[in-house]
């Protein structure tokens, strides 16, 4: 059969699986505060994008989604006067604050396992991350096979805790003012919807998408050195203090105290200084006033900064920066299916966060389907691991061969009608 032919036979089998979804889940979708303000925007499963389309009540969005039966929905985290109009003249009144935080912007070592990109100039391949330009011929047209593992999945996990932490106790944002959704895929997004956020503009976003970061961050800016540019032992950075100081603070402790002679080694220590380390250690364990500062005086101002550097690194947040500045941003509507995976995109309760497990959490479909597998991966999906797989003809659970399908590694195997 043709791959046309078999493009075809795949979108028609997900389409009607998103269809009976849709059909019997419609009550629970949940649409964004104030959806009467918003822009929707649909993709369509024949790849085509509709936009600029607005909805009083939910029941028009559900009838909608439910004739149109889209791969993705999304809603703008602007509110516009005229949400149908074009762009230029929408009246923008204010954006949502959000943070998009993704797999694919943290360095994760499972996506060594997972991973590929390939040229599509020189067919060059490799394993993980994608790289900016290929590093065989150095052009830029490199395709990407990303997955998704338990592993990933709770990194980006931990930066959203992270956030959370972050725009709490330093913006003064209260759970209740946050919502947190898992994609669908490979992340969460955090919506921010006080009425103090809402006006600001780009920029200002850029400045708080800069703090959430780290970016630029350094021993000056924290106020670790005295006017001689000398580290302060006296006045240094407490565990106690607020915001980045005390963040940096705690966990210059942590590799102080708890960091092994690998990391160490890692952040840029030399053997001596590794070694001064370890024995202070031993010296200060005893003692209640545990001064970091103290404990390491007589390291230099070089070795200072590797410290510095790492704590910020390891206490900023991995969001995609691009997402926070953009105030015209579309962004993916709880309840609805992600084409990319066909795992529902939901809202995970704050408290819930930790336990929450999308690979066993976000599936939703029931039944078995043959599918013909060309190649993948293990994954797991709906708590059970399937594959390796390599040219094989598979009965799987629906969610499982969906998941294939939506990735376009698995074709539906037609039944020989008897
Ligand atoms: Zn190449
Ligand atoms: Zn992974």
């Amino acid at each position: 059969m043709s791959e046309e032919n078999l493009e075809q036979r795949t979108r028609a089998l997900v389409r009607d699986k998103f269809s009976e979804y849709y059909r019997t889940n419609k009550s629970t979708i949940l649409p964004p505060p104030y959806m009467e303000r918003r822009e929707f925007g649909f993709l369509l499963t024949e790849g085509v994008m509709v936009r600029h389309k607005s909805f009083k009540q939910v029941e028009g969005l559900v009838s909608f989604i439910e004739a149109t039966v889209p791969s993705d929905v999304y809603h703008s985290a602007a509110y516009y006067l005229d949400p149908e109009a074009p762009m230029d003249s929408k009246c923008w009144t204010g954006s949502d604050l959000i943070f998009d935080i993704d797999a694919d912007h943290i360095d994760t070592e499972c996506k060594e396992r997972h991973d590929r990109w390939s040229c599509l100039e020189c067919k060059a391949t490799g394993h993980g991350k994608t790289p900016k330009t290929c590093p065989n011929c150095g052009r830029q047209k490199l395709s990407e096979d990303t997955w998704m593992c338990y592993d990933c999945l709770e990194r980006a996990k931990e930066e959203v805790l992270k956030l959370i932490d972050l725009l709490n106790s330093d913006f003064g944002v209260n759970h209740d003012h946050m919502r947190v959704n898992f994609s669908g895929h490979r992340g969460y997004h955090l919506h921010v919807d006080t009425e103090d956020v809402k006006s600001l503009g780009s920029e200002e976003r850029k400045a708080i998408a800069d703090y959430v970061t780290g970016t630029g961050l350094d021993g000056d800016l924290l106020g670790l050195y005295d006017l001689d540019g000398r580290i302060k032992i006296e006045d240094g950075p407490k565990i106690t203090d607020p915001s980045w100081r005390g963040r940096v603070a705690r966990r210059i402790d942590k590799i102080l105290f708890e960091a092994d002679v690998e990391e160490l080694r890692s952040i840029g220590l030399k053997s001596k200084m590794i070694e001064t380390v370890r024995k202070r250690r031993k010296e200060v364990e005893s003692s209640k006033d545990r001064s970091l500062l103290g404990l390491i005086e007589g390291f230099g101002e070089q070795t200072w900064k590797l410290i510095i550097q790492r704590a910020v690194s390891l206490e900023s947040v991995g969001i995609d920066t691009v997402v926070t500045t953009d105030i015209h941003r579309l962004i993916r509507l709880p309840r609805t299916l992600n084409g990319k995976t066909g795992l529902r995109a939901m809202k995970v309760q704050i408290g819930e966060l930790r336990k929450f497990n999308p690979l066993e959490q976000a599936t939703v479909f029931g039944g078995y389907e043959t599918v013909h597998i060309q190649e993948a991966p293990q994954f797991t999906v709906g708590g059970e691991q399937y594959g390796p797989f390599k040219d094989v003809d598979e009965n799987l659970p629906t969610a499982a061969a969906i998941f294939l399908l939506c990735k376009r590694k698995a074709y539906p195997v037609v039944k020989p009608i008897v």
